[in-house]
């Protein structure tokens, strides 16, 4: 076997477009990427297209963005522009698309069929079926039997194209044990007759994943891959390919899958497990209805849904339900997290962590630090467990340690991404008193946005759902909550609108409460509270106050009042 160990060290990472990236998908990335910055080497991106019927453009773009997002960003590959501007990708190896490279592979193919080692084949899917089928009833693995398409003529074989029948191309796969070398998981042998004459082109005139994945590696000169465990199996097929092309053999790597801690994979089902529980829970029996008043999905396709857990729903019917639901949906996808309010280095951080270890019990370190001490060999070879709440605390630390400044940043660029909505109606003045009063207790950029959406609600939609909380604060203690809030009024209604801020309203209500002998500012910070939000938990009380403004606050207060009046019973 030849290797490629005096070159250039180069890693790709092959996304099949089919979807946003996910975790496992964004680890492999990273370790590629570390790999080869740690090398002095090239990290190349790939895109994997070749299946028709699951890519898309769209989806291409998403991983870019993602991948841009996450700071790893190839040196090769699809020529993108960065959310800074700066433009990456391009290539002498180009083009990076497998849907764009098709002219080599039909090259390639041509050369094998003229000496031998693949073939035409023409069977029909009803065939290789009944194929499948017998070899179920035998019991034993099917595996395509190619004597008689080899043996076809050429009359034969325009025969059968004739009759319109499909036509793919088939490896001829040398009947003998391979011998697997992996720089994680070690070696293993396949013993010979494992690997059938398998599809190298299929009808369609598309290359299969083996046959372009092979042709590519070369082609782009990597010389390191390192991907999922899951492709293990189809590198037996890669090396066969490899000799019969006469190309270089690369170092093969493959990582562990990352799973739930249950032990179940990570996957997109995730989601709808924890929507269908939550339906169950709530006893719902139709679709709850969507923002446009209307059933998210139709009863038919409800019914079906709640009661097979192999269904899912669609992206925008889930994100829909959740919010119906009041559900937080399992962040899978890379795009899941940052939606999330994850900050990038984190997630890169963490990722890090599943699957691989620098040692020293050393757990924050950023990406430079990776690229420095990436190697193969403390990569384990056991499924890693996505522990979420350690994700969470990691998040909660990094917030915690920016300083003011940064966090109301990235709490912007947060926002004008995911609630454009928000910062248009507290403006952006009100944001830097938003930040300052949630950065110590916020565990991510979106807490902040989520937690306070009374900030920015109508004052006429602000509602007080029964709930002991909201029960104690209004209407327990003598004088209770709802009396020192009617109290408290005349004196919020004597400041100015200029001089509503926060060392005004503190100096007012410290003098109410002095006045009243109330003993704490609490007897009236949490009536007050209660009657801006509609709930118990906001940032503190004067910042709350300025944020929304004196004709806000003073509407939710008569409202508040109003709701209660009639049942301004104390309770206990
Ligand atoms: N397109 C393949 C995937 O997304 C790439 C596998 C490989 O790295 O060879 O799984």
């Amino acid at each position: 076997m030849s290797h490629v160990a005096d070159r250039t060290t180069v890693t790709r990472f092959a996304p099949s477009p089919s979807g946003n990236l996910h975790v496992g998908g964004a680890r492999t990335a990273l370790f590629c990427y570390a790999f080869a910055k740690g090398h002095d080497g090239r990290f190349v991106l790939r895109i994997e297209d070749t299946d028709q019927k699951r890519s898309s453009e769209a989806a291409g773009l998403g991983f870019l963005a993602d991948l841009d997002w996450l700071g790893l960003h190839w040196d090769e590959g699809p020529v993108f522009t960065c959310q800074d501007g700066r433009s990456v990708g391009g290539g002498e190896h180009g083009p990076y698309f497998q849907s764009e490279r098709l002219a080599t592979y039909d090259a390639a193919i041509d050369r094998l069929i003229a000496e031998g080692k693949a073939y035409l084949a023409f069977d029909t899917p009803e065939e290789l079926d009944a194929a499948r089928q017998a070899a179920r009833a035998e019991k034993r693995a099917f595996r395509y039997d190619g004597a008689a398409a080899r043996a076809l003529s050429d009359a034969d074989r325009e025969r059968l194209r004739a009759e319109g029948r499909p036509c793919v191309v088939r490896f001829a796969s040398p009947q003998r044990d391979i011998v697997i070398r992996d720089e994680i998981l070690g070696e293993a042998t396949l013993p010979a007759g494992e690997v059938d004459d398998f599809v190298i082109r299929k009808a369609d005139g598309f290359p299969t994943y083996h046959f372009a994945v092979v042709l590519d590696d070369a082609a782009m000169q990597v010389t390191h891959v390192l991907r999922a465990q899951e492709h293990f199996n189809n590198t037996a097929k890669h090396l066969l390919l490899q000799e019969a092309l006469g190309l270089p053999h690369p170092t093969y790597a493959h990582l562990p899958i990352i799973f739930n801690p249950d032990g179940s994979k990570m996957s997109k089902r995730d989601k709808d497990k924890a929507l269908r529980e939550a339906a169950k829970t709530a006893g719902l029996e139709k679709s709850p209805d969507g923002p446009d008043g209307s059933p998210i999905v139709d009863e038919k396709a409800y019914a079906r849904w709640l009661g097979d857990k192999t269904v899912q729903l669609p992206g925008e019917a889930a994100t829909a339900m959740a919010a119906a639901l009041g559900v937080a949906l399992p962040e899978i996808d890379v795009e899941d997290f940052r939606r999330s309010g994850y900050l990038p280095e984190v997630l890169v951080n963490f990722l890090a962590l599943n699957g691989w270890s620098p040692g020293d019990d050393l757990e924050k370190f950023d990406l430079a630090f990776l690229c420095q001490r990436f190697a193969l060999d403390r990569v384990v070879k056991t499924p890693a467990r996505f522990d979420r709440a350690k994700l969470l605390a990691f998040n909660l630390d990094a917030i915690q340690q920016m300083d003011e400044a940064t966090f109301l940043a990235r709490l912007l660029d947060h926002g004008r991404r995911y609630h454009p909505g928000f910062i248009a109606r507290l403006g952006e003045e009100r944001m830097a008193a938003l930040a300052a009063a949630s950065h110590a207790r916020s565990k991510t950029l979106d807490e902040p946005y989520v937690g306070n959406a009374f900030l920015v609600a109508d004052d006429e939609s602000i509602s007080w759902p029964p709930d002991k909380a909201i029960d104690k604060a209004l209407r327990k203690g003598e004088p209770n909550g709802l009396a020192n809030l009617a109290a408290c009024v005349p004196a919020l209604q004597a400041i100015d609108e200029h001089a509503w801020n926060v060392a005004t309203l503190e100096r007012v209500l410290e003098t109410f409460v002095a006045e009243r002998e109330l003993g704490n500012i609490g007897k009236v910070a949490q009536p007050l509270r209660v009657a801006v939000s509609g709930g118990t938990v906001s940032p503190p009380i004067f910042d709350t106050l300025e944020m929304l403004g004196r004709t806000s606050c003073l509407r939710r207060i008569e409202r508040c009042l109003a709701a209660f009046e009639h049942s301004n019973v104390a309770t206990s």
